[in-house]
């Protein structure tokens, strides 16, 4: 079923999920997320559905192997969620009315609370993956939320960086970034007065995306009700001129970066939001081809104050409800 998988070169988990293999093909005329499916409340704003097929559970998933000295096992123990982001079926993030996305991140820091109190879950990774190019079979508007048994590797370097950075300037690595950004201003998405979003000088991604708050904020935890309808406000700013970028719905990968839950001290660190678009042009996409995937090295064949500028012009449509600057 599941197990994790020590790789020892790497030092790093693979997650063996076979069972996911047997997730049946959706009837093309019924989804679970709508109401009236019988699986979901009649009525419902925002909504967390248990993942039917998890890659973690608590107890944990039958092991398929046990493991060897050099080839260690460890039990999935976890929770995977699905974060449902409306009723209507033919929606979006970016489409939803500000105050609807200021439910949806109530809903993630209430999740991030209560999954990190458990001593099970040293990391709550909340995401969203859209669009069919990345493999969404579910069209209906959803996230997901993966309680890790362990801080996943990514997100370990981050840290490390930023706890090293401090030690050597006595500064946070992150608001130093966004400070040198926000003098030199080209890469500037826009901002409001909790948030700043920005295509980092260092993006991998041409049309990457990071949302930081401005104030030193470890986690969703930190929030009050202003950063919370803040964040809502930039989250549809940056989706509307997604959206209108190239005027199709536009995929992404989305993470919510934030302190682990392993119960030690990461002041160090700083709420951020990534996205990873993968379409380059309006009719090309970005893979992860032999650079990225053998060697981690990412080749961006994009100018990043290029794409930002780009970014910056782009004019979405209802803009005034979001009022955020570049
Ligand atoms: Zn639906
Ligand atoms: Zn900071
Ligand atoms: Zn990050």
């Amino acid at each position: 079923m599941s197990e994790l998988r020590w790789n020892p070169v790497l030092r790093e988990w693979v997650v063996t999920a076979t069972h996911r293999m047997e997730r049946p093909q959706m009837p093309q005329d019924w989804c679970p997320f709508c109401p009236g499916s019988g699986r979901v409340p009649s009525d419902y704003d925002v909504y967390i559905y248990p993942n039917d097929f998890p890659t973690f559970s608590i107890p944990p998933p039958q092991a398929d192997i046990e493991g060897t000295e050099l080839f260690r096992t460890e039990k999935a123990v976890g929770v995977c969620e699905v974060v449902l982001y409306t009723p209507e079926h033919n929606s979006s993030l970016a489409q939803l009315p500000v105050d609807h996305i200021v439910k949806l991140i109530a809903l993630w820091k209430s999740r991030y609370q209560e999954l990190g109190n458990r001593p099970e879950i040293k990391y709550v990774l909340e995401f969203e993956n859209k669009g069919e190019v990345i493999g969404v079979t579910m069209p209906h508007p959803h996230g997901q939320i993966y309680a890790f048994p362990f801080i996943p590797p990514k997100l370990r370097t981050e840290l490390d960086s930023a706890a090293e950075y401090q030690r050597q300037k006595g500064r946070c690595l992150f608001c130093d970034i966004i400070q040198e950004e926000k003098t030199d201003r080209r890469r500037i998405i826009g901002q409001n007065n909790s948030f700043v979003a920005i295509l980092p000088f260092y993006a991998r991604f041409p049309y990457e995306v990071h949302i930081f708050s401005r104030r030193h904020l470890l986690s969703l935890s930190d929030f009050d009700d202003q950063h919370i309808e803040d964040l809502a406000r930039i989250l549809k700013f940056v989706l509307l001129k997604y959206d209108n970028l190239y005027g199709f719905s536009f995929p992404y990968m989305m993470l919510i970066h934030q302190s682990p839950t392993d119960g030690q001290d990461h002041d160090y660190y700083h709420f951020h939001i990534e996205f990873y678009p993968p379409y380059r042009s309006r009719t090309k996409l970005k893979y992860l081809a032999s650079c990225e995937s053998g060697a981690g090295t990412f080749i961006n064949d994009s100018c990043p104050e290029e794409k930002a500028k780009e970014l910056r012009n782009t004019r979405p449509l209802k803009i005034e409800e979001v009022e955020c600057q570049s």
